[in-house]
């Protein structure tokens, strides 16, 4: 296997390698130990300790906070146990009438806002957009994407976590806890 250093991956991640070259490390790299790289420039990159185990977007991770899985942002803000659909203690903006939708929609086919809502998602931390949806009035928000850590760090990675923990949506409860 060819030789190649986390500089280079930076490089790499950041867009400034020659494309023949970036094809060489693609073909030559093991899946995990690529994954594990990437992981450790993400680390480098923020100004907290906590371990990442899994980026979630380009500002959200999941992360090894005590014993708790926790989702962090990039400036630190804490958005409580990754089972938990984050969106729930983000900052949300709701476009649900025509003159709102208008501001994003200009010049191109607007949606009905009798039906459709777009909502923008935020951190209450930095200001940060963190995500976007446009869904029908009325649904609950989107839980993009939920990993099953334990089976990824377990059978892909080789390398179980400490401490594995159920692996469910947890999100309602924490809505019951509220009502
Ligand atoms: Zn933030």
């Amino acid at each position: 296997m060819p030789e190649y250093d986390i500089s280079e991956i930076e490089r790499l991640i950041d867009g400034k390698l020659p494309w023949t070259r970036v094809q060489e490390i693609m073909k030559a790299a093991k899946d995990s130990d690529r994954f594990q790289k990437w992981v450790q420039i993400l680390q480098s990159r923020v100004s907290w300790n906590e371990q990442i185990l899994l980026p979630l977007t380009t500002n959200l991770f999941i992360v090894q906070q005590g014993d708790d899985r926790v989702v962090k942002c990039r400036c630190g803000q804490n958005f409580g146990d990754y089972r938990v659909n984050w969106k729930l203690n983000a900052l949300i903006y709701v476009r649900d009438d025509a003159e709102k939708l208008n501001e994003v929609y200009r010049g191109r086919e607007q949606p009905d806002s009798e039906w459709t809502q777009i909502r923008e998602y935020y951190c209450p931390g930095c200001g940060s957009q963190l995500e976007v949806e446009g869904v029908p009035r009325g649904t609950p928000p989107d839980f993009e994407f939920l990993p099953d850590l334990d089976t990824f760090y377990r059978e892909w990675l080789k390398k179980p976590l400490p401490n594995e923990v159920e692996f469910t949506d947890k999100t309602l409860d924490v809505v019951r806890e509220w009502a």
